[in-house]
């Protein structure tokens, strides 16, 4: 999911170069309008890690290219949970990495399978497990995670969230656009209409109050949504919304289900590749 700062500095230039980099409330306006300026890219990032900050805003700068950083604002200068359970479990000093998890039925003795790393293993059944636990569950496992493994190692800054004094410096300035990312990141299509409504509601008012500007855009944590969640986003009050499925957005493109195209960690000419096709030249 991470690209390195220097491939992404090559990125920008590539798309300086080709393309014609526009914010998103611009693309929002061209499909409302009905005129997408041509060759527009817009750069969004999710989930407001700290290097958006650190890292991504200067190469930003440097070439003049907008973005809209989606934010998580129930995790404001926190972890979030998957970064958290991927530390605990590669610093684990336990020598054998066995755990329960009383009430989900989860088990995990010392064993695995021949010739698999075990911290692999077991971080893999992990995410599976707390993946499908509402938010509250999942911070309990969390607890319990964190009482049986953790050895005190701190969080690493590359793998926090952005905080409220960074996150204002982030949205300083007239090239970063600030979006929701919802307040825990759930799976929303698996929620009530109603949960739903309070995820959207609350990040879309901690941001606001956190950046003093009104906030436009949205975005589906994990690329989940349905004609619920479309609603009730719009109904909110923001512009547009993005999804994860890869694509480009076109004419008459459904402004509360914009697709978007994953960027790896690629050097910047096979980007330019990319970028030519998803161009059609
Ligand atoms: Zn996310």
């Amino acid at each position: 999911m991470c690209v390195s700062p220097s491939h992404f500095a090559q990125h920008l230039a590539v798309i300086r170069e080709r393309a014609n980099p526009i914010r998103l409330s611009e693309l929002v306006r061209g499909l409302e309008e009905d005129r997408i300026p041509p060759r527009a890219v817009v750069v969004t990032f999710d989930d407001g890690y700290a290097d958006n900050l650190y890292r991504a805003k200067p190469l930003l700068e440097q070439t003049a290219v907008p973005a809209t950083v989606f934010v998580i604002t129930g995790r404001i200068g926190g972890e979030l949970w998957w970064d958290e359970l991927a530390r605990i479990v590669a610093t684990a000093s336990a020598p054998n990495l066995s755990i329960e998890l009383p009430g989900t039925g989860f088990r995990w003795g010392s064993g695995g399978s021949a010739g698999s790393d075990p911290r692999t293993e077991l971080l893999q059944a992990l995410q599976r497990a707390l993946q499908s636990l509402g938010d509250d569950a999942r911070a309990d496992a969390l607890a319990q995670i964190r009482d049986s493994l953790a050895d005190g190692t701190p969080g690493r800054v590359t793998h926090r969230c952005l905080d409220a004094d960074e996150l204002s410096a982030l949205a300083g300035g007239d090239l970063i656009e600030v979006g929701a990312h919802s307040h825990t990141h759930p799976d929303l299509a698996s929620l009530t209409g109603e949960d739903q409504r309070r995820e959207v509601e609350r990040s879309k008012a901690a941001l606001e109050q956190l950046v003093d500007r009104p906030v436009q855009g949205f975005s589906y944590p994990h690329g989940s949504f349905n004609d619920a969640s479309r609603r009730i986003v719009r109904e909110c009050g923001f512009a547009s919304a993005c999804g994860s499925t890869p694509d480009l957005s076109r004419r008459r493109s459904d402004l509360f289900a914009l697709p978007r195209l994953f960027v790896s960690d690629i050097d910047g000419a096979t980007f330019a590749k990319w970028l030519g096709w998803w161009l059609g030249d």
